[in-house]
């Protein structure tokens, strides 16, 4: 059965003292179970500082974007194998606001899934409509077309170590988030996609995050639903009663 993971995403917020700060507050008050992991994704100034305060503790680090290169002369990028130095295990990878406002691209995001996949990391790839795609009726094709992007030359072995969040673009930060009916629409889709390539069991076993205005108050309805394997969540990760509300909720969705 796949289990339930809730991964933070911190965006470009918390400095290392504030995060310190979060990170103390989680550890002390989230209790983890089998069967639902959390996620971690600060800025890359606090990752050193919340891998020391995270060890032992059950809980995952990630970032939130890394290159695709090894090294050399990338002026301001990290690489997956700094990332996995200083304690990650897992990576944000597509996210829309990449794609949006620094010229990411499916070739670009699938050399960094690979890449990622070869230093070790769990890539959490995010795909997903904007508002004007779904009024359009396409919301099928451009997710289709994103994932099979990403997943490009990814073999099945290495796919089976992916998580795919669907993050529907006019749900991100707005307030807005997808009914449980539409996500778990697209995460079934999703997984038919995967299916079609990988196989069923490989499919079967892969986490689909949603991802869009997740809060404590929608959460266990999204997480009830079959193929909702768990929230990238954003605005509701900065504060600690927010991202532990949600991460109770996964573990009361797994026991209905
Ligand atoms: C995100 O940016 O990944 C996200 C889901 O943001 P929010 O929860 O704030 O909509």
């Amino acid at each position: 059965m796949r289990g339930k993971i809730i991964a933070g995403n911190w965006k470009m917020n918390k400095d290392v003292f504030g995060g310190a700060m979060l990170v103390r507050e989680l550890v002390d008050s989230l209790a983890t179970e089998p069967g639902v992991q959390a996620v971690l994704c600060p800025p890359f100034p606090v990752l050193a500082a919340a891998a020391q305060l995270l060890e032992n503790t059950g809980i995952f680090l990630g970032a939130q974007n890394m290159h695709f290169e090894n090294d050399g002369a990338y002026t301001g990028e990290v690489s997956g194998s700094m990332l996995v130095a200083v304690g990650c295990t897992h990576v944000i990878l597509g996210h829309s606001e990449r794609r949006q406002y620094f010229g990411e691209t499916e070739t670009t995001v699938n050399r960094r899934v690979r890449k990622a996949l070869e230093v070790g990391l769990t890539p959490i790839i995010c795909i997903g409509e904007t508002l004007d795609e779904r009024d359009r009726g396409i919301t099928e094709s451009i997710v289709e077309r994103q994932l099979l992007g990403a997943f490009s030359e990814v073999s099945p072995d290495d796919a089976a170590r992916c998580i795919v969040a669907y993050e529907p673009v006019w749900a991100i930060g707005t307030g807005r988030n997808a009914t449980p009916g539409q996500a778990q629409d697209v995460h079934a889709f999703l997984r038919s996609v995967l299916s079609r390539v990988y196989g069923h069991e490989t499919a079967a076993g892969i986490i689909l995050q949603y991802g869009g205005s997740m809060k404590p108050d929608n959460a266990f309805e999204l997480l009830s639903q079959p193929d909702v394997d768990g929230g990238l969540i954003g605005g509701a990760s900065l504060t600690a009663s927010s991202f532990i509300a949600i991460v109770d909720a996964a573990r009361r969705s797994l026991i209905r």
